[in-house]
C-alpha cells in the first residue's frame, strides 16, 4: 500500500505506474492522478509537445510504422472517417495521387478497364444512354480534332463491313496518306480506284488501290471506274507483278 501525493489516498501499488529509477520503483501519484496530470500539461503545452512529436516522427518516420499500422488495425472506422475528411478537403492532391497511380499502371489499368467492359456490359449500355448526349459532342470534337484519323477509320470501317480489306492492309501507310493529304489545301476525297463495291468488281482496301481526287473529280466519278484510266492500268501492273512474286 502506498499513499497518493495528490489525492491522498492510501492505495495498492498496482494503482500506481512502474517507475524503475525511482526510490520503491513507482510514481508518486496514483494511476488516475497522473493521467489527469498528464491531460493538463498537455493542454496547456499542445503546441510545443506536438511540435517535437511532429520532429521525432519526421526523423525516423519507420520506426513507427509497426504503432501506427497496429493503431489503424484496432481503429478501422476511425481512420476510414479521418481519411475520407481528408480527401473531401484535399480534392486536388487526391485528383493527383490517382493520375499518379494510374500513368505508373497504365496497362494493367487499361486491361482492368477492358475487363470490367466486358463483365458488365448493361452497366456500360446504362452508361452510354445515361451520357448520350455528352458523348456524342464528344466524338464530334474528336473527329474534328483528328480528321485524318476519323477518315481513314470511316474508310477502314467501310471496307471491312464489305470485306475488301486483305490480311495484309498497311494500315499506317493508309493512314499516313489520309494525314498527308490534309496538308493539300484544295478539297479533295481519298478515293478507291477500283470501287469496293460495284455490279462487276470488288476493289480491295489498300494502298494501291487508294487515289487522292478533287471532291469535284471524285463526285462525277460517282462508284463506276474508267477501265482505260492510266490508275487502272497501274493498278494491273501492280496485280500482274504481286501474282508473279
Ligand atoms: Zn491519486
Amino acid at each position: 500500500m502506498k499513499v497518493c501525493t495528490i489525492c491522498g489516498a492510501n492505495k495498492a501499488l498496482d494503482e500506481f505506474d512502474k517507475r524503475p529509477l525511482a526510490k520503491i520503483g513507482y510514481h508518486s501519484a496514483c494511476k488516475v492522478c497522473s493521467a489527469i496530470a498528464r491531460k493538463e500539461r498537455y493542454a496547456k503545452n499542445k503546441a510545443r509537445i506536438n511540435a517535437v512529436a511532429r520532429a521525432k516522427y519526421a526523423a525516423n518516420p519507420l520506426q513507427y510504422e509497426p504503432k501506427r499500422a497496429a493503431l489503424r488495425q484496432a481503429n478501422p472506422e476511425r481512420c476510414a472517417a479521418y481519411s475520407q475528411k481528408w480527401r473531401a478537403a484535399n480534392p486536388d492532391q487526391v485528383r493527383e495521387s490517382h493520375k499518379k497511380i494510374y500513368w505508373s499502371n497504365v496497362e494493367k489499368m487499361s486491361l482492368k478497364a477492358k475487363k470490367y467492359r466486358a463483365t458488365n456490359p448493361e452497366k456500360m449500355l446504362a452508361y452510354r444512354i445515361k451520357n448520350a448526349e455528352a458523348n456524342k459532342i464528344n466524338s464530334a470534337n474528336w473527329r474534328v480534332n483528328n480528321r485524318d484519323r476519323a477518315n481513314a477509320k470511316r474508310a477502314a470501317r467501310r471496307a471491312a463491313k464489305l470485306q475488301a480489306t486483305p490480311r495484309w492492309y498497311e494500315k499506317s501507310a493508309v493512314e499516313w496518306l489520309y494525314l498527308d493529304s490534309q496538308t493539300n489545301p484544295a478539297p479533295h476525297h481519298i478515293d478507291h480506284i477500283l470501287p469496293l463495291k460495284n455490279k462487276k468488281v470488288c476493289g480491295l482496301h489498300c494502298l494501291a488501290n487508294l487515289q487522292i481526287l478533287s471532291v469535284f473529280d471524285n463526285l462525277s466519278k460517282g462508284n463506276c471506274f474508267d477501265q482505260d484510266s492510266e490508275s487502272i492500268k497501274q493498278l494491273e501492273i501492280t496485280r500482274s507483278l504481286t501474282i508473279n512474286i
